[in-house]
C-alpha cells in the first residue's frame, strides 16, 4: 500500500492534470465551455482526493473544517454576487488565491525552522519567490477589489516620491532574500521579507485607475498561479505546480487579450494611469457636442425592426447594468417569428469584463449560432437593416478609427455607423467608460432610443408585437 499510494498519487494527478488542459480547451468555444468546466472540475475533485489520501496529510478533521467553512461562504457569494460584480468577485479569490499560496511558504519556513533541519538553496529560492509573488497577489488583489466595490476612490492615488520608495522597497526584498540565501534560518528576515512583498502589492496597484482594474485583475490572477506553481516547488508537489503554471499562463493570455481589445500596452495600463479623473482627456469630452440628435419613441423602434430583413444587435456595459438579456432575447425570437433575420456581434470589451456579453446571453439562452465575434460581424454591418445598440458606448464609437486624439484611437470598434440604421438605446447622452463623446449618435442615420434598457427593450417587444 505505502509504495502504491505515491505512484497511485502522482497517476491519479497525471489525468488530473490532462483533465484540465482538456477543459481549458474546451472553454475556447461557447459551445464547448460548459462542459469544459465540468471537465476542469472533475479534474480538481481528482486532485483533491488523491491529495487527501497523501501519508503526509496530518489532520483530517482540520482540512474538513476549513473545507466546510469555505464551502458555505463561497455558495452564499455565488448566490448574492452580481454579474456586474464579477470582476472585484474574482479579484478576491485571486488574493486568497495568493495568500494560500504565501502561507504554503510561511509555514514550510517555520517547519523547517522548528525541525533545525538544513534549508536545501532551491527550497528556500522557491519559498522566497513564493512569498514575494504570493504576497503582491494577497494585497494587490484586495487594493484592486476595493477600487472596484467602491469601497476606496477608484482614481490612481500618486503621492511625491513615489517611484524612488518603489525602488526602496524592491531594493530591501533583494538584500532581505539575499542574506536568508546565506543564512536561511533568520526568522525576522524573512518576516521582514514578508512584509515587504504583502506592501509592494499595495504600491503596484495604488496608482492604477478604476478603469484598469479588471487588466489588473487578469493579471493578478495569472500571478496567482505562478504563486501556487512555487508553492508547488517548495512542497515539492507536481499538481500544484502544473495548476499554477496553467493558471499563470492562461491568465497572461487574457491579459494580452484584455489589452489588445483596449488598444492598451499592458505597460501603459499599469504605469501611465490611464483610467484616472483625466480619461476625457483628448477627444471631445462627454455630451460636449451642441449637435442635434434625432430621438425616436418605442413605437417607432418597432416599426424600424419590425418591417427589416436582417437587425444586427449590439448589446454593452448597459444591457449588464439594466439586466436586460432576457428582454433582448424575446425581441429578439419576436422578431424571428416576423421572418427577421437576427445576430449578435459581441465586442471583446463590451461590458467589465472578459466574455461578460457572452456569459449574460448564455444565461438567456441565446443560441451560440447567433452570436458573431467582432471580425466576423463587421464586414456585415453594410448588409444589415439595423444596428440596434442596446447600452454599449465605447465599443460602438467610430472615433477610435478617425480620431487621433480620443483616448480609444485605434481601439477596435464595431462598425455600426456602417448599416442602414442604428437605433441606440441608452439612459441619456452620458459618455461610457472612456469618457468621450460619441460621434455616432450625432450621425443622420442613428435615432437615439432614450430609457433604461430593460424598459425600453420590454416596450420594444410589446410594440413589435402589434405591428
Ligand atoms: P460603455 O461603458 O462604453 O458604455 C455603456 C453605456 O451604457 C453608457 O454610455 C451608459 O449610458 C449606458 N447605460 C448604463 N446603464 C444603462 C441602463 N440601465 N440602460 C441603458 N443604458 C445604460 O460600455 P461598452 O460596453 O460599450 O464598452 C465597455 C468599455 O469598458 C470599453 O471602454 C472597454 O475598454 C472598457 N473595459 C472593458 C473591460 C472588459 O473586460 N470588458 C475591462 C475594462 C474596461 P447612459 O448613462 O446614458 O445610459
Amino acid at each position: 500500500m505505502s509504495d502504491f499510494l505515491p505512484t497511485g498519487i502522482q497517476l491519479t494527478y497525471l489525468v488530473a492534470a490532462s483533465l484540465f488542459i482538456l477543459g481549458l480547451k474546451k472553454l475556447g468555444s461557447p459551445a464547448s465551455a460548459r462542459n469544459g468546466n465540468l471537465v476542469a472540475a472533475v479534474g480538481m475533485l481528482l486532485a483533491i482526493v488523491a491529495t487527501m489520501l497523501d501519508q503526509h496529510v496530518l489532520n483530517y478533521e482540520m482540512i474538513l473544517l476549513g473545507l466546510s467553512i469555505g464551502s458555505v461562504i463561497g455558495a452564499v457569494i455565488a448566490y448574492k454576487v452580481q454579474m456586474t460584480e464579477m470582476p472585484q468577485m474574482v479579484g478576491l479569490l485571486n488574493g486568497l488565491g495568493g495568500a494560500s499560496s504565501a502561507l504554503i511558504a510561511v509555514s514550510e519556513f517555520w517547519r523547517l525552522l522548528d525541525s533545525s533541519q538544513p534549508i536545501p538553496l532551491d527550497v528556500n529560492i522557491s519559498m522566497l519567490l513564493d512569498v514575494l509573488i504570493g504576497g503582491v497577489t494577497l494585497t494587490g488583489s484586495f487594493l484592486a477589489f476595493a477600487k472596484l466595490q467602491g469601497l476606496i476612490s477608484g482614481t490612481p492615488i500618486t503621492f511625491p516620491l513615489q517611484q524612488p520608495f518603489n525602488l526602496l522597497l524592491l531594493g530591501s526584498y533583494l538584500a532581505g532574500s539575499a542574506y536568508l540565501i546565506r543564512t536561511p534560518d533568520s526568522l525576522p528576515v524573512f518576516l521582514g521579507v514578508v512584509a515587504v512583498s504583502l506592501v509592494l502589492g499595495v504600491m503596484f496597484v495604488l496608482p492604477i485607475g478604476g478603469g484598469d482594474m479588471p487588466v489588473v485583475i487578469s493579471l493578478l490572477n495569472s500571478l496567482s498561479g505562478v504563486a501556487a506553481a512555487a508553492a508547488g516547488f517548495v512542497v515539492m508537489n507536481n499538481m500544484l505546480i502544473i495548476a499554477g503554471a496553467l493558471v499563470g499562463a492562461s491568465g497572461l493570455i487574457l491579459t494580452e487579450i484584455m489589452c489588445k481589445a483596449m488598444n492598451r500596452s499592458l505597460f501603459s495600463v499599469l504605469f501611465s494611469a490611464f483610467g484616472s479623473v483625466s480619461t476625457s482627456s483628448g477627444g471631445a469630452a462627454a455630451g460636449a457636442s451642441d449637435q442635434p440628435v434625432r430621438s425616436i419613441d418605442a413605437e417607432e423602434g418597432a416599426m424600424m425592426l419590425g418591417y427589416a430583413r436582417s437587425v444586427v444587435i449590439v448589446p454593452g456595459y448597459g444591457m449588464a447594468v439594466a439586466q436586460a438579456q432576457h428582454s433582448v432575447r424575446e425581441l429578439a425570437d419576436q422578431l424571428e417569428r416576423m421572418g427577421v433575420d437576427v445576430k449578435y456581434a459581441i465586442h471583446p470589451v463590451a461590458g467589465r469584463m472578459p466574455g461578460h456579453m457572452n456569459v449574460l446571453l448564455a444565461e438567456a439562452n441565446v443560441a451560440y449560432t447567433q452570436l458573431y465575434d467582432m471580425e466576423d460581424i463587421n464586414p456585415q454591418f453594410e448588409q444589415a437593416d439595423v444596428a440596434l445598440v442596446i447600452g454599449a458606448n465605447d465599443v460602438v464609437n467610430p472615433a477610435a478609427r478617425s480620431d487621433k486624439n480620443s483616448p480609444i484611437y485605434g481601439m477596435p470598434i464595431l462598425e455600426v455607423d456602417r448599416a442602414k440604421q442604428t437605433i441606440v438605446i441608452k439612459r441619456s447622452m452620458s459618455a461610457g467608460f472612456a469618457g468621450v463623446d460619441n460621434e455616432l449618435f450625432y450621425k443622420a442615420k442613428t435615432t437615439m432610443l432614450f430609457g433604461s434598457a430593460k424598459d425600453m427593450v420590454a416596450k420594444l417587444v410589446s410594440e413589435v408585437k402589434q405591428l
